[in-house]
């Protein structure tokens, strides 16, 4: 599903990730850990073709990121892979239920049916027609989470999904990941939480833009 082969990414002279290899089989949930600064969303970002590495390659669903179209990219980026970001905010004039059809519309339709769906997985049926600012921290993170997977992405890439939840919350997203992964969804999950990773078949520890460690 992923490959990344000796991927470096500089700022300047600041290396954040340094020749970083990485195989990610379809199905698999693997696990990020590491300390604030460690290059985590840096490779989050290259997978999710947010951004493009200034050395390696990254192959994603079978193509050469660093190679491909601008609109082999943009149907990556639109089909391929759901990001679960805190960056990527809510529309503020959209209701729950409206800021998910703007994801399906760029994806294909808008189906008002299926995304009362998504919020329902994420136990917010009765919030759709909130606002945002009518929502709570957790409420907008759960609106997130069902935007970024209306589409039914075969990658789902979290960069720390549950960092600012409570335990309520963070067990919902959590239980819809476990969900999805059941699906057979491939995810890659940002987290500083051992309990978080442990759900994962895989964890991968970055220290100073290396693997530092790979435990099963
Ligand atoms: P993490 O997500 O593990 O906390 P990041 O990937 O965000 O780490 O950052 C890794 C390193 O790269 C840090 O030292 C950070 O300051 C630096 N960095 C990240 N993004 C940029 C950027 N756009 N410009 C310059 N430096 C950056
Ligand atoms: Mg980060």
């Amino acid at each position: 599903m992923l490959e990344l082969e000796s991927v470096t990414k500089a700022y300047g002279n600041l290396r954040a990730l340094k020749e970083v290899s990485l195989r990610v089989a379809p199905g698999e949930w693997l696990s990020v850990m590491g300390p604030s600064g460690s290059g985590k969303t840096t490779l989050m970002n290259l997978v999710g073709c947010l951004d493009t590495p200034t050395s390696g390659r990254v192959v994603l669903d079978g193509v050469e990121t660093n190679r491909a179209s601008r609109s082999e990219l943009t149907r990556l980026r639109r089909d391929t892979v759901g990001l679960v970001f805190q960056r990527f905010h809510l529309v503020p004039h959209l209701t729950a239920l409206e800021n998910i059809m703007v994801a399906q519309y760029y994806h294909s339709l808008p189906d008002a049916k299926q995304a009362m769906e998504a919020l329902e997985r994420v136990g917010l049926a009765d919030r759709a027609k909130h606002l945002p600012r009518e929502l709570s921290g957790g409420e907008q993170q759960r609106v997130c989470v069902a935007r970024a997977l209306i589409n039914y992405p075969k990658l789902v890439l979290a960069d720390e999904p549950v960092g600012n939840l409570d335990e309520d919350n963070e067990r919902r997203v959590l239980e819809f990941f476990a969900g999805l992964h059941a699906d057979g969804t491939t995810l890659v999950v940002v987290t500083h939480d051992p309990k978080v990773a442990a759900l994962g078949q895989r964890t991968i520890v970055l220290e100073h833009g290396r693997i530092a460690k790979e435990a099963a």
